[in-house]
């Protein structure tokens, strides 16, 4: 699954910088549908499937910032909590 791909890695917001803690896990899914070629009326669709990606996006609870993992990674890594 999806979460498998988080780093265990402390994370700091690049943004607001006052977030290390709440975040959310932004993940793209690919819904499967069929069309009707007349009418356009969505005919079925299957379960959604997540698309798998290598580095998940992050989103800052308390900012609202999205970005990819690593620059919330390299944030931390620059400045460590004292
Ligand atoms: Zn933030």
């Amino acid at each position: 699954m999806a979460e498998s791909s988080i780093q265990e890695k402390p994370y700091f917001c690049p943004n607001c910088r006052s977030n290390r803690v709440k975040f959310n896990m932004v993940t793209m899914y690919s819904q499967p549908f069929l069309k009707d070629a007349v009418t356009g009326m969505v005919d079925s669709t299957d379960e959604p499937v997540a698309v798998d990606e290598q580095e998940p996006n992050i989103q800052c609870r308390v900012c609202g910032f999205t970005g990819n993992e690593m620059r919330f990674i390299k944030q931390a890594e620059r400045e460590p909590r004292g």
